[in-house]
Formats: structure tokens, sequence, C-alpha cells
């Protein structure tokens, strides 16, 4: 199963859901800022513009109205023209400036009534004058300037921009009356203009420049100005009400957008927590029940093959518990079938072990008897016999003996197999018995020309063993070492106590070795190598007999070998003493205490 820890999310995870909303929100904030931004500055533009236009056409009308007035001197005129201007809502004051600089005639209203009430008839020069002409002179142009001008503590001053500032703006949001105006000066032109309507002034003031020797003077005097100044408060209230439309709207548009984006991020994660949920069950091998399809967009298209993958895995599972249902099945009717089988062989086996026993005993007898006979044949006993029958019959005592040392190996197998092979444990000194062996093989020794070396540690205590079985296997293993070692080598016995309670004795021969192939197969019954089967003689028993008797004693019989590297055969035993040996598997135990 799938460990789905590997797989979680990290620590912090934030939903789908509010990564969209919040994303959205910041959007659609900026968007709207920044569009009701620029509206607001299009529209404050065009508001401006509108109101200095028509500044613009009031001082316009009133520099040529009172174009006449000005050279003239009639001051009374001017003021009459003068009322009339501000009679017009926005225009906050209006002057007039003469050639000289002098502020000839002007008017306020409101807050700049006062202003132009405490200046001095003479010079009646206005501080807005002085703020607004030096940068027209400056300018050197024919067009009207407009300046803002900011009223500080009823001080006019002169405003860097004629725009709002961002500050200005937020301020108006908050309900602020702004001191600001928008100052217009326009020069007076200097001719009469053709359109004129005033006949009488026209008239008078024809008949004064053209009688006059100083007309070419008058018209290259420096020329007089009209200032007109214009509130901006009625602007500043269409702004605030701009101001408050953007910003509903504004706010409008943010809780509409984030009303479709919270229905748009559901109508995405809900499919998502369905197939969530689902992939979670079949992760826990669960039954997972299909997911809606709610839309027919990518998310049900992802649904739609969720739910086929699903569908396809749920079947294969099934397919999988039923294929393991069948092969259970099989494995048990399988193991049944062993059972019997095995139960048949073990049955063949003990049948088998029961002839081989019987007739091994049964050869055993008559065989006994024919070497006696024959023995008696050869020494005599019965008559005379020529050379030539004696050595046949040796060569038949040869074989009887032969065949007698196979029956004997065939009985004790058999016995062995079947369990009866009895132990008579006790303590046994290993030196002696392996000296007893080796004089058991001198004939073979002799016959051979080998020597057998045997080298024990000076303080080795008894080891617990039956001793004729432990003789056995000695003889067994020592008999292979002088048979496949070459003439004229040693065969080494040697005996190391590998722990308290155990002792190894091994058996070294510089024979020919055993392939690794062969290095288990030889302890089964009947099995020879190659080379022993061209060169030696024998059954293929010793080994596998010794094998049992090893493990009756429960030590370990095993061969470390080569092909070429001699062969050394190791077995374990117990030391007297030490834990009893209570139950075998194949053979019983009696144990014998020596005192
Ligand atoms: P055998 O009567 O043939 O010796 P064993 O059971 O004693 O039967 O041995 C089985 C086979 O193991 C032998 O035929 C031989 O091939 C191999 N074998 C046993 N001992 C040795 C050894 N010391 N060197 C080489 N081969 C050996």
């Amino acid at each position: 199963m799938v460990d789905l820890s590997l797989l979680s999310p990290s620590r912090i995870s934030i939903p789908l859901r509010t990564k969209l909303v919040l994303s959205t929100s910041v959007i659609l904030i900026v968007a709207c800022l920044l569009l009701g931004w620029l509206f607001i500055q299009q529209q404050v533009r065009s508001a401006a513009e509108s109101l200095v236009q028509s500044g613009t056409l009031l001082a316009q009308h009133l520099a040529r109205s009172g174009r006449f007035s000005i050279v003239a001197g009639d001051t009374h005129r001017l003021d009459q023209l003068i009322q009339e201007i501000l009679a017009v809502n926005p225009v906050a004051y209006a002057a007039v400036i003469a050639p000289n600089g002098q502020c000839q005639s002007g008017a306020g209203k409101d807050t700049w009534q006062q202003q132009f009430s405490l200046q001095p008839l003479s010079p009646r020069q206005l501080s807005v004058t002085k703020l607004v002409r030096p940068r027209y002179l400056a300018a050197g142009t024919n067009d009207p300037l407009v300046s803002g001008i900011q009223l500080d503590n009823d001080v006019p001053a002169l405003r860097s921009s004629v725009e709002f500032t961002a500050g200005e703006l937020f301020s108006l949001i908050g309900g602020a009356e702004l001191p600001i105006f928008y100052d217009i000066l326009a020069q007076v032109p200097d001719r009469p203009l053709t359109d004129v309507r005033d006949p009488a002034l026209l008239h008078a003031l024809e008949e004064r420049l053209d009688g006059h020797e100083e007309a070419g003077v008058l018209r290259n005097q420096p020329q007089a100005f009209v200032q007109v100044g214009l509130s901006t408060s009625h602007l500043q209230q269409v702004l605030r009400r701009l101001l408050w439309q953007a910003i509903l709207i504004t706010l409008g548009t943010l809780a509409g957008g984030l009303c479709v984006v919270v229905l748009l991020a559901r109508r995405i994660t809900i499919p998502l927590q369905g197939l969530t949920a689902a992939a979670t069950k079949l992760a826990a091998g669960e039954a997972a029940p299909a997911v809606a399809m709610r839309t027919r967009d990518e998310i049900g298209t992802l649904t739609h093959m969720f739910n086929v993958m699903s569908a396809a895995l749920q079947s294969r599972e099934h397919e999988l518990r039923e294929l393991a249902h069948t092969l259970e099945d099989r494995v048990v009717a399988r193991t049944q079938e062993l059972a019997a089988a095995n139960a048949k062989l073990q049955e063949l086996d003990r049948r088998k072990s029961i002839f081989v026993s019987t007739a091994s005993h049964e050869l055993r007898t008559p065989l006994t008897a024919m070497k006696v006979h024959v023995a008696n044949l050869r020494d005599g006993v019965d008559g005379a016999v020529s050379d030539d029958q004696r050595r046949s019959l040796i060569r038949v005592e040869a074989n009887l003996s032969r065949l007698q040392i196979l029956i004997d190996e065939l009985l004790d197998l058999s016995q062995i197999e079947m369990g009866q092979t009895v132990l008579h444990l006790e303590p046994v000194t290993l030196g002696t018995l392996i000296e007893k062996t080796i004089e058991d093989l001198h004939p073979l020794t002799l016959e051979r020309r080998v020597t057998i070396a045997v080298t024990l540690p000076p303080d080795l205590p008894s080891v617990s063993a039956d001793a004729d079985k432990l003789r056995r296997i000695l003889l067994n293993l020592l008999h292979n070492a002088v048979k496949f070692t070459p003439s004229h080598t040693t065969v080494d016995v040697s005996a190391t106590r590998v722990s308290n309670d155990e002792i190894r004795v091994s058996v070294r021969d510089v024979g020919p070795g055993i392939a690794p192939e062969d290095a288990d197969k030889i302890f089964q019954p009947f099995y020879r190598t190659a080379t022993a089967l061209k060169h030696a003689k024998g059954a293929g028993l010793g080994l596998a007999i010794a094998k049992l008797l090893v493990e009756l004693h429960h030590g370990r019989l095993w061969v470390d070998t080569g092909p070429g590297q001699g062969s050394c055969f190791s077995f374990t035993l117990r030391l007297a003493g030490s834990a009893e040996l209570t139950s075998l598997p194949t053979g019983r135990v009696h144990q014998t205490v020596q005192s």
C-alpha cells in the first residue's frame, strides 16, 4: 500500500480557493484603483479646463470692454464693468491693471472683498497682481496666463501647478473646502476692435487719439492687463462627488468580482475535493464510488478520466483478489497432493528401509558362513588345495569381504533412517579412539603407503559420544582420505576446541579434491564423483552414514574442498558434561555417566 505520509503536501498549505480569491482581489483592487484614478484625473482636467475657459472668456470680455476706459482713465466705468463680471458665479475677484502696473480698478467677493477694500487708493497695487504679472511678462506671450492661487491665512500665494495634487484630492474626499483659485491674466488689446459697441466712447477715444500728437506714443506704451480670479469651490464639489462615485464603483466592482471569484473557485475546488476524497479511499484500498461530474470543462474531463481510472483499478483489484483466491485454492490442493505424495514416499522409504534391513540381515548369516567355509577351504582344513585353487579362494574371500562391508553399511543406513540406532553416550578420549581407528586402517595405509599424522591439543577434554559410532565416523573419513590421497603423502587428523562445549575434528588429505557441484551431493547415499567411479572402489554409503551418525550426536559434518586442493572433512562433537543429548529425530540415546 502507498505510504500517504510521503506524498502529503508540505506543512504550510494555502487552499486553492483562498489563493484564487486573494490573487483576484489584488488584481481587481489594482485595476479599479488605476482605472478610477485615470478617470478622476481625466474628469478633473476637463472640469478645470472648462472653468479656465469661462474665466478666459470673462477676462477677454473685460479687456475688450474696458480698453477705452483704461486709456481714458474712466475708473467709474471700469468699476461698473468689474461689478458685472463679479456677478458671474465662479468669479472671486477682477481687476484692471494700468500700463504703469498700478491697479486701476478692482473688486472681490467674499474673502477677496476685504483684500481689495483694504488696498489704499494709490498706489492700488494688489498682492495677487504682484504675484502673477511678472510671470506673464517673463512668458512673453499674448495669450491669457492661467495661474493657481491659494489663500494661506487670507494671504494669496502662487501655486506651483494649476492642477490639484493627490493629497488635495484625498482631503476633498474627507469634505475639506480648499481655498484654491484660478487666476487668469489677459492682456488688454492695443488696437480698438471693430465690433466695439460703445459708439460714444469709441468716438471720444478716436478723436482724442487722432488729434493727439501722442497717439503713437500711447500705442507704444506698455500694455494694460485685466485679471480675473475664479473660485474652484464648485469644481471641488464636482470632484468630491466624482471621487465618491469612483470609490463606490470600485468597492461595488470589487464586491461583485469577489462574489464571482468565490463562485468560480467553488466550482473548481468542490469537484477537486470530491476527487481527493475518492483518491484517498482508492489509495487506502477501499472501494471508491464514482465522483459526480458537475461541469463539462477540463475539471469535468478530469473527473470523468478519474472515474474511468478508478473503475479500471477496482476491476483489476477484483481480478487480482479472485486470482489470489484461485491461487490459494490451488496451493492448498497442491499442498494436499504433496503431503499425500510425501506420505506415500515416506511409506515407500520405510518399506525400502525395512526391505534393505531384512535383506541385509538375511544375507549376513549365509555370507558369514560362506566366509568361514572359504577360509577353511583356503587353509586346507577340508583337504589339500592347489596353489591356483588357493589364489581363487583368496579372491572369493576378498569379494565376500566387500559384499559383507556393503551389507553392513546398508544395514546401518537403514537402521539409522528407521530410527532404530541407539546411541550409548559416554565420555570418550578422542586420542585413544583415533589411535585405534588408525590401527584398523593399518593394512590399507601400508598398501597405499600413506602416513596418518595426529595433532591434538594436550589438554583436550573427553567428548560425549557413542564410542562405536564415533569410531565408525572416523573410520569412514580416514578410509576415504587414505583411499583418495596420493601414495607417499600424509593424512592429517586434528582436533580443536571451538567453544566451551564443542570441539571440531578434521581429516585433511592432499587428494584430487571435490568439485563445488559435488560437494553437497557426496553426503547423499550412493552418490559418487566421476573420479571415484573411475579410480576407487566403494558404494557411496560411507559419508551418508557418517553424516547421519554425526547428526545423531547433535553435531555437523561438512567439507572444505575444491578441485586439486585436497579435501578437509570436519565434524563437531559435544564435550563430555555439556548439554544433555536428550531427544533425537532418528535415533535413541542412552547416556552412560563415567564416575
Ligand atoms: P565411497 O564408498 O564411494 O567412498 P563415500 O560415501 O565414503 O563412498 O564417499 C562418497 C564419494 O565422495 C566418494 O565416492 C568420492 O567421490 C567422494 N569422496 C569422499 N571422500 C573423498 C576424499 N577424501 N577425496 C575425494 N573425494 C572424496
